[in-house]
This record gives C-alpha cells, structure tokens and sequence, in this order.
C-alpha cells in the first residue's frame, strides 16, 4: 500500500459503506492511492471512518493492568468482586452498537435523564482487513488493514447496574472514533503513545507495549468464537487514568472536552453537550 491515510468518503459505494469496498479492494497489499478529487481537511466534516461494520464493535476491558486494577477499586466493575488479582485470565470481550459511533470533532451527547456517570477511555482501535475464522495468533497481523483511535464513552452508573456492559457503553455518540484510519504497513502497532486529555488536563498516558492481551491474542481469542469480516472494529482497551481512577470520580459534564491522541494516527477532540 502506498497511502498511509485514508479517511471516509461517502461517494462510490457498492456495499453501503465505502471504506468497506476500500479494505475488500486492498486487503492483500493492493496499492491505495488515489487520483479522484482532492478536499482540504478543513473543509470537510470527517464521518466515522467505517459506518457499518459486519457487526457490533468488538472492545477488550481491563487490558492494561493499571487500569485494571484502578477499576476493581472503583467499586463500578460487576466483573469481578476480586480487588487483589485484577488480572483476568482471558481477555475480556463485549462490544458496543455500530450506531455509538461519531466522527472526530462531533458531539458526545449523555441521556442525562438516565446517567449521571459518563467517562472517556482513550484506546487504539484496529481494522480488520482480511477475513478469517481461528485465525492463529501468528497469523493474526496479516488481517490487520489498519488502526485508528477510538473513545470508548461509558455510562458507570448503567454499566454497574445491568451487570452486563451493553447498554453502558452502547448509547448513541458514545463511540467517537477517527479522525481516519491508518494503514498497517505505517504502524508500529506494539509501540504506540497513547494520550487522553480532559479541557487540556492530560488523564490517561500509556504505551501499547503494555497491553495485557496483545493484539495477536484478542484476534486469536476472538475469531475462535466469531469470523471476522473486512471493516470490523476491535477497541483495544484503555489505560490507566479514567475518571472513575480519581478519588472522587471525575466524571464529563457538559461543555468538557475530551481529546485523544495516539502517535501516528491523529486525534479526536469530542465535546460533551
Ligand atoms: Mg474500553
């Protein structure tokens, strides 16, 4: 692949989603460049880079061990009721609706009425590229297309309360996720800086060296159970440094604004309304 960047675009579709064609036309190291027309950034609204994927976004919890262990202090984590050993034995899998997602400067927008305990995690996303079932650890990278950076917004108060996660992190806007996708062969996935700032306070600071389930492990743990198909969504987990990791909890409030970066791939600035 010769294009690093590859941003949404909403012309020439045949699937419905035209970064999905993208990815099934380059899966196997096609070249990316482009000679169509040309936009500048600032003219243009980015869109979520995929819009629908095969199927829901698929997210790792607890997957860095600080934050780990800053979750099962918190008291919100119905996962475990074990504070000493926060690491799990296998990854740990839900997933978010594809209808969560936001582009990189849209709003995230809390139902107030029914939460009151909305927080950021900051966490590379990876691309799918080629499809595969079992696929084996070692063979893993070659599925990858891309990475990108995701936030994936969670409502505590929902998530503690129905045990399973799904509604806490399935609300509308609560996926912000861009600014575009970068392709594999410009990414050192295993060595990448993650930052999440809240109104310019730096929250969360990580590298994905740290990751308890490399991505090799999360592609093989997942497709053991599920085939993934070209442009599915897999969050990678957040570090330490959420606002439940704060005594007390600093949960958004309308008007903050949560920027997240990951070296390489660019950042997202969501506001809160
Ligand atoms: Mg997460």
């Amino acid at each position: 692949m010769s294009a690093g960047v590859v941003a949404g675009i909403k012309s020439f579709s045949t699937s419905g989603d035209p970064m999905i064609d993208v990815i099934r036309g380059t899966a196997d190291g096609a070249d990316l460049s482009y000679d169509g027309e040309h936009y500048r950034l600032a003219d243009v609204r980015l869109l979520p880079p995929i819009v629908q994927p095969s199927k829901n976004i698929l997210c790792i919890g607890k997957n860095y061990l600080e934050h780990a262990a800053e979750f099962a202090r918190s008291g919100f984590d119905s996962s475990t009721n074990n504070q000493t050993d926060v690491i799990p034995d296998a990854p740990i899998i839900f997933s978010k609706a594809p209808c969560t997602m936001v582009g990189a400067h849209e709003n995230i927008a809390p139902p107030w009425g029914i939460t009151q305990k909305v927080d950021y995690e900051g966490e590379l996303g990876v691309v799918i590229g080629k499809a595969g079932r079992s696929i084996a650890s070692r063979d893993a990278y070659a599925h990858v297309w891309g990475y990108t950076v995701i936030n994936d917004v969670t409502a505590r108060d929902l998530q503690s309360a129905h045990k399973q996660w799904l509604l806490g992190k399935s609300i509308d806007t609560f996926c912000p996720i861009g600014p575009w996708i970068v392709s594999a062969d410009e990414v050192e996935p295993e060595n990448l800086e993650l930052q999440c700032w809240v109104n310019g306070e730096l929250r969360q600071s990580a590298n994905t060296r740290d990751l308890i389930f490399d991505i090799p492990a999360i592609i093989a743990s997942i497709s053991a159970s599920m085939s993934l198909s070209p442009g599915d969504i897999i969050a990678t987990g957040t570090p330490a440094g959420v606002g439940i990791g704060f005594d007390p909890p600093k949960f958004l409030q309308p008007g903050d604004k949560v920027r997240i970066a990951i070296g390489g791939l660019g950042a997202l600035e969501n506001t809160v309304v």
